[in-house]
């Protein structure tokens, strides 16, 4: 069957929560005990990646604490995808030393990501300088910090230049504030405002199905083997990328009205086919005072993400539901 998502703009993997930090804000938890998948796995979930691909960005955890396993990723991806696949690393950059980064090269990196400029990190940017140095004696050259998100930047892209860049965790910049999950939840620094739309801004589940109307590329996020419409995770993962073709869980999705309001950027309408209103969504994120908070009720009382069907008949959701 044609399925126009074997042909997908970008996907972010987690394939690893292993990290040599343990930052208080880390929204997977990762850390030295963080949860790894196998060598096996992720050669399974590279072979239910779509046929066409135009980017995707490794990231964990920390990419180098293990990096065996990257090392084996990224030659697999380099087969699949005849070399012609734009990869970005995004990583932490504690454990980058020159050496490493010459495997890097040869392996197939277009762009280095360093995640770490922020006040959480152990190194706080400290070795930012020693970072640019190690880069910029292999030729790489520096563009600004954001990861690139739009479909401008995808046509944009070029290969014959490997770039590296830095950014954090901030408020003014893509992420709005640290994210209500992981250690951010357990040590209280998560942003706390139920009308932040988080959803809508890159990273957010916005334009995962593609959007035409936007400058947006799609893209899903993968944490582990969850299959994600965004980088925060739905409290289920949409599909399992270790046994489905990603093109086909996307596929189904697509037919989803709750999914394609999230596509939209409309979480707090996400409900509105299950006869729950956008005013009632948006009054519980402010009573939860988190939009995802709000996604995490809907998805676990009113909405089964996996079955894409509504987990009770609608007449009784529509009477249980809250109104202003
Ligand atoms: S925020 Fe990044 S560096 Fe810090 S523990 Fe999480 S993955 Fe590691
Ligand atoms: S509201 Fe839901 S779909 Fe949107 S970013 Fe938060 S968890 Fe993801």
């Amino acid at each position: 069957m044609d399925n126009q998502f074997n042909n997908y703009e970008r996907i972010y993997w987690v394939f690893t929560q292993l990290c040599n930090d343990e930052c208080m804000h880390c929204y997977n938890n990762s850390g030295p005990h963080g949860e790894r998948i196998s060598e096996e796995d992720c050669m399974s979930i590279i072979d239910n990646l779509p046929d066409q691909l135009q980017r995707i960005t490794l990231s964990g955890g920390e990419p180098l604490a293990d990096r065996k396993l990257l090392y084996k990723i990224l030659e697999r991806l380099q087969e699949k995808y005849d070399n012609k696949l734009y990869i970005a690393l995004q990583f932490n950059g504690d454990l980058l030393t020159p050496t490493i980064l010459q495997d890097l090269i040869i392996r197939g990196i277009d762009r280095f990501s360093i995640a770490s400029i922020d006040r959480y990190h152990k190194n706080q940017g400290e070795r930012k300088d020693v970072l640019a140095s190690i880069f910029e004696d292999q030729g790489i050259v520096y563009t600004e910090g954001q990861p690139m998100l739009t479909k401008t930047d995808l046509q944009n892209t070029r290969r014959d230049v490997l770039t590296y860049g830095f950014f954090g965790s901030t408020e003014d910049m893509w992420l709005g504030g640290n994210w209500a999950r992981g250690r951010s939840m357990e040590n209280n620094i998560w942003k706390q405002n139920g009308m932040h739309n988080f959803c809508a801004i890159p990273s957010g589940a916005i334009a995962f199905l593609g959007n035409d109307a936007l400058d947006l590329m799609q893209e899903i996020s993968i944490q582990l083997w969850k299959i994600n419409p965004c980088c925060p995770g739905t409290a289920q993962p949409l599909g399992d990328a270790r046994k489905e073709k990603i093109a086909d869980v996307l596929n189904r999705a697509s037919k989803s009205e709750v999914m394609r309001k999230l596509n939209d950027g409309e979480a707090y309408a996400m409900g509105e086919s299950l006869g729950i209103s956008e005013q009632e969504g948006l009054k519980r994120a402010i009573e939860l005072k988190n939009i995802c908070l709000w996604c995490d009720e809907f998805f676990t009382k009113h909405y089964d993400i996996q079955k894409l069907a509504p987990k009770f008949p609608l007449e009784v959701i529509s009477n249980t539901s809250v109104t202003l």
